[in-house]
This record gives C-alpha cells, sequence and structure tokens, in this order.
C-alpha cells in the first residue's frame, strides 16, 4: 500500500497499510481506572472509585450525575487542573501528569479549552481581550490573534460586541464569550462544567447547540458536565456518575 502523509494531532507521521498505527490509537483521550481520594483527619474520602474511558478525536459526551458524584473532580482531572491518586490520562498519546509545571501549564493551555458555570470573564476586560486572554498571557497579540478572535466572536454569534464589557452582556452572550475563549487555542479537549447552569432553558439549549456545533467543526473531543437532561440529550454519547463510578 502506498504510503501516505496524515496529520494526527498537529505531528505528521507516515501512515502504514495498518489502520491501528500507535499515533492512530494514541490519539485521543484515554482515561484508565483513574481513582482520586482526599485525605482527611480520619480515612481518605474516595470522590473516583476506578474511571474509564476513552474518546477520538470529535466524540462528543455529556456526564450526568447527582450532586457530589465526583463530575467536577473527573473533569478537573481531564483539564490537568487537579491530579490523579491512581490510574492514568493519557490526550493524544502524552501523559500530562509525566510533564513538569511549566511543560504542563503549555499542555494545558495548547491542549484543554474550559467551559465553567460562571464565565470567569475578567471585568474590565472587553469581549475581545477576554478571549484573547491567553495570548495577552504570552506577551503581544498578533494581528492573526487578532483576526482569529473576532472571527470567533462571529462564530459564536456576537459580530459587534467585540468592544462590550462583560458588564454590558447578557448571561448567555459572556457565556458565548467564555465559549470563544475556550477556543481561542484550537483545544484539542474541550471541558464544560455545568455550562448552562446558569441559564434559562431557551437559552441554555442555544449555548448546547453552539458548543456541540463549534467542537464538531473543529474536531474536538467535547466532554461536557451537567444537570440538564435536555443538555444532556444533545450529545450523542451520555454517561451516567453515581458515587465516583462511571454507569
Ligand atoms: P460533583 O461535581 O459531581 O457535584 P465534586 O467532584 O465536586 O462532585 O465532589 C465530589 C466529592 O468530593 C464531594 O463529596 C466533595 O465534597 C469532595 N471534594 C471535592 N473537592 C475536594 C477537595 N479539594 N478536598 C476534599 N474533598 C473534595
Ligand atoms: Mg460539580
Amino acid at each position: 500500500m502506498s504510503s501516505k502523509v496524515t496529520i494526527v494531532t498537529g505531528i505528521q507521521v507516515e501512515s502504514t497499510s495498518t489502520p491501528a498505527t500507535n499515533s492512530a490509537i494514541s490519539a485521543g483521550l484515554s482515561v484508565t481506572d483513574v481513582r482520586k481520594d482526599y485525605p482527611t483527619p480520619a480515612e481518605p474520602l474516595v470522590v473516583l472509585r476506578g474511571v474509564s474511558f476513552s474518546l477520538a478525536a470529535g466524540e462528543r459526551v455529556a456526564i450526568v450525575g447527582p450532586s457530589g458524584s465526583g463530575k467536577s473532580t473527573l473533569l478537573n482531572i481531564l483539564g490537568t487542573l487537579d491530579e490523579p491518586t491512581a490510574g492514568q490520562v493519557t490526550l493524544d498519546g502524552v501523559n500530562p501528569f509525566s510533564l513538569r509545571s511549566k511543560a504542563l501549564a503549555k499542555f494545558r493551555s495548547e491542549k484543554i479549552g474550559f467551559v465553567f458555570q460562571d464565565h470567569h470573564l475578567l471585568p474590565q476586560c472587553t469581549a475581545l481581550e477576554n478571549v484573547l486572554v491567553s495570548r495577552l498571557a504570552f506577551g503581544n497579540v498578533s494581528d492573526a490573534d487578532a483576526a482569529r478572535g473576532s472571527e470567533l466572536l462571529k462564530d459564536v454569534g456576537l459580530e459587534g460586541r467585540a468592544t462590550h464589557l462583560p458588564a454590558e452582556l447578557s448571561g448567555g452572550e459572556r457565556q458565548r464569550v467564555a465559549i470563544a475563549r475556550a477556543l481561542m487555542n484550537r483545544p484539542r479537549l474541550l471541558l464544560c462544567d455545568e455550562p448552562t447552569g446558569n441559564l434559562d432553558t431557551r437559552t441554555g439549549q442555544a449555548i448546547g447547540e453552539l458548543l456541540i456545533r463549534l467542537a464538531t467543526e473543529s474536531q474536538a473531543i467535547l466532554v461536557a458536565v451537567t444537570h440538564s437532561p435536555a443538555l444532556a440529550s444533545m450529545f450523542p454519547r451520555q454517561m451516567g456518575m453515581v458515587d465516583g463510578r462511571l454507569t
């Protein structure tokens, strides 16, 4: 079979006659027997009791479960904001917890986008500046960055709102800015923790549709934690979480 160059996660690899090359296997998100305990003066509080799943590029999944079941803990571990007590996470073949702190910060910034229940926008910055905030942190914003930021604001339906401050936007609009910000660095993994939790039903549905459309277009893996059956039903795949285990 002729050898052809394919792009897997930004790395050029020679494809072979076997589709399941190592690169193909490692692309995407892989979670293996992840456990998380928090120490307490008595016995450790066990929050995740062995979570395993894998998602390919472009897969979209909703995680639903009662409060306190460990959903945010899992999302924080997938986002490398918290370390598992045991088990393994790899994103595009890289175990982020094997990286030193500077490399881990770079990995997180380049590979992962976050949308939280609260928008966490900087109140003194405009919508566009909030979208560009990850670039501002590293120095000057290029013309190409600014153009991408404007394009993203257009994608989320906020054309003409670039110079508005968060206080001048509605809750749904603020969440749209947060989504544009999360997509700025073209993440491979988009993590959303109750992204519609502060929104009314109709606005929440529009935000859910937007997240799913933009993640699909960019072939990012989308993992959203939600209490909302309406939001969860928009996803092609749902996973339940009960008492630290996926159901
Ligand atoms: P969910 O998002 O499903 O509501 P969480 O993942 O936030 O649940 O929390 C699961 C459990 O872990 C809760 O009992 C919570 O109190 C506990 N927990 C979360 N974070 C910490 C922490 N930093 N220290 C101690 N316990 C924690
Ligand atoms: Mg939570």
